[in-house]
């Protein structure tokens, strides 16, 4: 393994922040909760999921092609989505983005839930208002009103940003799917970070084979590979993170509480 391995963590304990770099702090997760952020610590902000907001103003909710609302009430959501093509809904998100900025004294910052729902979301008055005016195409409109938010979002980040994929490399999935153009964000993104989540790693050959088919994705790109971290047998994460650093630039472990365990790993990574 590479002496230079990046070796970080997404982190709810100060403590480990003095410890590990890079080190992400979740400033508002999913549900809407918000945590204050953290002085050296890289915010992050979920964008455009939010349970929270999307009880409040049920009208931001991304809708299916059905007329289906992107809930949790839905099986295969596990949060709400909210519709970027809102006004409010973006303006928000970029305010978040501005605070966390602000209030942690980072220059850089990650974007998380920057996506539709999935395929054959939005069709919320917005995004057929917006689709209309820009005579785009539906996955054309999608991805335009994705990539324009992130275009947004750089000029307010004057360090690395950030931005989590879903973690699916095979072409074109990531546009069909969830309007994400992976190589048109190139331009504004420093960094890809792919959490790739297990409760075990009892097996490693999956995320191989995923890990390699991002490196091959990202054509050079920089990226890291996000593992789960919590209740995660040690040497098991171990041989994931060793199996990860081959083809991602850095690896992060996220939710472990215990700082010994981590920095045992990034050793392990570094020896
Ligand atoms: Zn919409």
């Amino acid at each position: 393994m590479a002496g230079g391995t990046v070796f970080g963590v997404v982190t709810r304990y100060p403590d480990h922040v003095e410890q590990f770099g890079p080190a992400f702090w979740e400033v508002k997760d999913v549900g809407g909760a918000r945590r204050d952020p953290v002085t050296g610590a890289i915010p992050m902000v979920s964008c455009f999921a939010d349970n929270r907001l999307a009880k409040a103003h049920p009208e931001w909710v991304q809708m299916g092609p059905g007329g289906e609302r992107a809930t949790r009430d839905q099986p295969y959501f596990d949060w709400d989505c909210l519709c970027p093509s809102r006004p409010e809904v973006e303006e928000l998100a970029l305010d978040w983005i501005r605070g966390a900025l602000d209030q942690s004294g980072s220059e850089s910052f990650r974007l998380d839930d920057v996506t539709f729902a999935r395929e054959g979301y939005c069709r919320c008055e917005a995004c057929e208002a917006g689709r209309r005016e820009s005579g785009l195409d539906f996955e054309a409109y999608r991805i335009g009103k994705l990539t324009d938010f992130v275009r947004r979002s750089r000029a307010l980040v004057p360090g690395t940003l950030y931005f989590t994929l879903f973690p699916d490399p095979y072409p074109g999935h990531l546009e069909l799917r969830f309007g994400i153009d992976v190589d048109g964000l190139k331009r504004w993104v420093d960094v890809f970070v792919v959490p790739i989540y297990d409760l075990a790693y009892t097996t490693t050959y999956w995320l191989e084979v995923l890990a390699q088919g991002f490196r091959d994705r990202l054509g050079g790109h920089p990226w890291y590979l996000e593992l789960y971290g919590l209740g995660v047998d040690e040497g098991r994460l171990t041989k994931a993170a060793q199996v990860g650093a081959a083809y991602a630039d850095g690896v992060l472990v996220a939710y472990e509480k215990d700082g010994g365990k981590l920095r045992r790993v990034r050793e392990a990574l570094r020896g």
